[in-house]
């Protein structure tokens, strides 16, 4: 028994290690990117906010070039972009491992905005059952009116079921890898295999794998971040960004942000691209932290199941370890058939140091319930029991476990 213990011990340290130096790689590139070149009557460290609409230029010839200029992230007009904006766009194009990036203004704005860009009327859409909750609304409401059938399909399809569902009108296939509040984690690879078997294009909502998963190394044509999550990281910024790795999906994507005038302020912009400076830092202690929790779950007799990708019984656990360099703060527990969801409602009413609410990828500790929260209806997935999903902050995880062990009493009494 104790041996054991120790080798389970010896295997956490060595997973606790490993998904540390995915974030200690990336650290440097984070210090030291979109930063101004110092000069000779110095200047700040950092870029400062400037606002602005118009732009001025001092010629009518240098005018007329804003069309060249705004698909290169020059100046055109503020609601196409702004100085900060456009560093924050090439530092996200090299940490995603793309071409272009263009912010937008909200994460939900990043999966709607190349949606737009890439589906004509008539088109069919695949969309895994596990995708955040409005990105499903947005297909079901408001593509429909413009003549675009989705499909959901269950995240864990195989080559064959996924095949069987792509029709001749298929132009997306979109994945979110690990899914919304289920975690499970997709076979990328082989869904972009399929899709560009058939002339369609994968957009996968990477926000949970920011700097763990390189879409464009596994076939992805179109990522999605919500930078409101770990990249501003401080609960205090609603913002988005879409890139891409193919010179031809650059424009239309830019097009689609310019026409519906999606944009986002200079202050959301400098306020994202400080968090990243210290994201890989906070990733790093978060990820390793959320391990530990994780585990604590895990030898709790009132938890079945731990979906954190980084334990084999999270499906897609896999494609995880094949596929990724690190993991989130961002896991989901299931309890046990025989508790019910209002215990573990007064289970979490007496958290004190978790905060009950949407959003996640903060400095602070979070407890949503998944049960009732998730709409899925299509190909079923759900935890059958009471469930939920947790952000792990920046909080000392001896106080967040004492937190968590005096709330777990209420579950069964
Ligand atoms: C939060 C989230 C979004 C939306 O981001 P907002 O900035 O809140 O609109 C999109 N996708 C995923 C996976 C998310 O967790």
């Amino acid at each position: 028994m104790a041996q054991e213990e120790g080798r389970t011990g010896a295997q956490h340290n060595a997973l606790s290690h490993t998904i540390g130096a995915g974030w200690r790689e990336l650290a440097t590139f984070l210090t030291h990117t979109a930063r101004p070149e110092p000069t000779a009557e110095g200047r700040f460290v950092n870029y400062g906010v400037e606002r602005g609409s118009t732009v001025l230029f001092p010629t009518i010839a240098d005018l007329n070039n804003d069309g060249d200029k705004a698909h290169n992230h020059q100046l055109v007009y503020g609601a196409m972009g702004n100085p900060i904006q456009h560093e924050l766009e090439k530092l996200l194009a090299e940490l995603e491992g793309g071409t272009h990036t263009q912010v937008v203004g909200s994460g939900l704005a990043a999966c709607t905005v190349p949606l737009l860009a890439f589906l004509n009327a008539g088109d069919h859409l695949l969309l895994p059952d596990s995708v955040y909750g409005p990105t499903r609304r947005f297909a079901r409401r408001f593509l429909t009116r413009f003549g675009v059938e989705t499909t959901f399909y269950p995240p864990m399809a195989d080559e064959q079921t996924l095949q069987g569902l792509v029709t001749s009108k298929t132009a997306i296939i979109f994945a979110e890898s690990p899914g919304s509040h289920t975690f499970e984690v997709q076979d990328i690879p082989m869904i972009a295999r399929v899709a560009h078997e058939h002339g369609a294009r994968l957009l996968l909502d990477n926000t949970w794998g920011i700097g763990a998963f390189k879409p464009f190394e596994h076939g992805v044509d179109v990522s999605i971040q919500a930078l409101t999550k770990y990249p501003s990281g401080h609960s205090d910024v609603i913002i988005g960004a879409v890139t891409v790795a193919k010179e031809e999906d650059w424009l239309p994507l830019r097009h689609a942000a310019i026409e519906m005038g999606e944009c986002a302020s200079s202050d959301d912009c400098w306020l994202t691209l400080r968090g990243l400076r210290t994201m890989a830092l906070r990733l790093e202690r978060q990820a390793v932290s959320a391990l530990e929790v994780a585990h604590w779950f895990k030898n709790r007799p009132e938890v079945v199941r731990v979906r954190h990708p980084a334990f084999p019984e999270c499906p897609g656990h896999e494609f995880w370890k094949r596929d990724f360099t690190g993991a989130s703060g961002l896991f989901g527990v299931e309890l046990r058939s025989d508790i019910t969801v209002e215990a573990m409602q007064r289970m979490m009413d007496r958290l004190t140091l978790f905060g009950i609410g949407a959003s996640w990828g903060g400095y602070e500790s979070l407890i949503l319930p998944t049960t009732g929260g998730v709409t899925r209806n299509d190909t079923g997935g759900l935890p059958e029991g009471a469930a939920f999903r947790i952000h792990i902050g920046l909080e000392n995880v001896a106080d967040l476990t004492r937190d968590l062990e005096q709330a777990f009493h209420h579950l069964t009494v």
